[in-house]
């Protein structure tokens, strides 16, 4: 791959053009206050739960390693305000089954300060020591995957990295948190870009935006660094523009195989809410403790983008910003890819990046019913994987979960609900597509 001469200005085949709703990209990020109880959960990203390291009824102040990391695809927690540790039990996650949490009760006087820290200074850091301070900060990768930021930053032996692919594409519609990040905090995604690119040994990173978003593009480039190794390139706006296989063809022209990580390509992908926390976290020696979260949807009052500390229970999260109207119905993230909340004393983790409030009304409207497939072909045209999810769907329907996955790469499908919503029969495909990649799961694990 020529690195220097990528970008054709082009994008992936298929997709959707979803109404975007993104009007609160104008409103500047604000603080949420302290919930009375925060709810830390062990396991706020993929790989092993973290080991507790305080007891029920121990102080801690804010920033304190409350829990460390359990091997190598794990990370540490951190207190996200001063308090005393009143339990660690199981407590009701986003998703349905309750998790170990460390459950803080945060002292009245808790303030903004983070009293516990160990600067590093990234410049002074050889790459495998990088790796491991990155590792300390407890970061996962903010975009939703909550995937250990460290493990995907430490090379696979053999692998060369020929490029940083940075992430600023956010093509879900509501969700505006990384737009906001990209305005507001520019230099610190640099200084993060730049510790990432040492830390896997990128000789170049791309920012890829969307171009609905010139704004962030332009205070990207204000402090972009003069030696030429950070590139902004804007990309079409088109859904799914922001899932990593689809912003490499649009910036590289190359698609990474079924199958495959990007890495077997030399890129490394990271989402800009990443490189900003990094940016500034590991200077300054702290845990990640708080995240940005685009509050949106018809049944809040005050939509916006808050840095909201992590273990908020969603309930408070909803006093704060206000509900309107009769709320029904939560969903943690896009209303694309998101999943409805089972409990609204489940905590924000790591991996949220929105909060969708419908209310009963606007479930009702969107609500439709389910027509026979007319063989329409809309939801072949929509797949960015040149899936058949016609195909996929009838098999669904009839069970036969082996035949989606050995017959029609199921695999491939990373559950962006294009065909779902270009659907003119209302037919559920990506449920059912999620459904069945569960039951293989379970049959292969019995
Ligand atoms: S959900 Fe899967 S099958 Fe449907 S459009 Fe997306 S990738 Fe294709
Ligand atoms: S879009 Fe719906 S109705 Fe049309 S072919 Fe696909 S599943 Fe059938």
């Amino acid at each position: 791959m020529k690195l220097l001469s990528y970008f054709r200005g082009e994008t992936f085949a298929r997709g959707i053009h979803p109404a975007a709703h993104k009007e609160m990209a104008s409103r500047p990020i604000r603080r949420l206050s302290f919930a009375p109880r925060l709810v830390v959960p062990l396991s706020q990203h993929i790989g092993k739960p973290s080991k507790p390291l305080v007891r029920a009824g121990e102080e801690v102040v804010r920033g304190q390693p409350i829990a460390e990391a359990d091997g190598w695809l794990s990370v540490p927690q951190h207190a996200p305000a001063t308090g005393v540790v009143e339990a660690i039990e199981l407590r009701p996650s986003a998703r349905g089954p309750w998790m170990q949490s460390i459950v803080l009760r945060v002292h009245e006087g808790s303030g903004q300060e983070v009293l516990w820290r160990n600067p590093r200074d990234p410049d002074a850091l050889a790459p495998a020591e990088l790796v491991a301070a990155i590792r300390d900060t407890g970061m996962v990768g903010l975009g939703g995957a909550a995937f250990p930021s460290h493990a995907k930053l430490a090379v696979p032996k053999g692998a060369t990295v020929q490029a940083l692919v940075v992430n600023g594409c956010e093509c879900e519609p509501y969700l505006t948190c990384d737009h906001r990040l990209m305005v507001e905090r520019a230099a610190d995604l640099i200084a993060g870009t730049r510790t990432a690119m040492r830390a896997c040994g990128a000789p170049l990173a791309v920012i890829g935006v969307e171009d609905n978003k010139p704004d962030a593009a332009e205070a990207i480039r204000a402090v972009l660094p003069d030696d030429g190794s950070i590139a902004v390139e804007q990309v079409p706006t088109k859904y799914p523009q922001g899932s990593e296989k689809m912003l490499i063809i649009a910036l590289f022209g190359v698609e990474v195989p079924s199958g495959a990580l990007p890495i077997s390509l030399g890129l490394v992908v990271n989402n800009v809410g990443t490189l900003v926390a990094l940016g500034r976290l590991l200077p300054a020696g702290e845990g990640l403790i708080e995240r940005v979260v685009t509050v949106a949807g018809a049944g809040v009052e005050r939509p916006g983008n808050y840095l909201v500390p992590l273990g908020t229970p969603l309930a408070f999260v909803l006093e704060c910003a206000g509900a309107r109207g009769c709320v029904c119905e939560l969903v943690l993230g896009g209303p694309m890819m998101g999943q409805a909340v089972a409990s609204l004393d489940a905590p924000v983790t790591k991996g949220v990046s929105g909060v969708l409030v419908l209310r009963a009304e606007d479930l009702a409207s969107g609500r439709r019913r389910v027509y026979p497939c007319i063989k329409c072909g809309e939801c072949v045209e929509s797949c960015p994987m040149g899936l058949n999810p016609s195909a996929l769907g009838m098999l669904a329907a009839r069970r036969e979960y082996k035949r989606m996955a050995s017959e029609f790469h199921l695999g491939d499908c990373f559950e962006c609900g294009c065909c779902s919503y270009a659907c003119p029969s209302g037919i559920p495909l990506v449920q059912s597509f999620r459904v069945a990649k569960q039951v293989l799961r379970e049959r292969a694990t019995a």
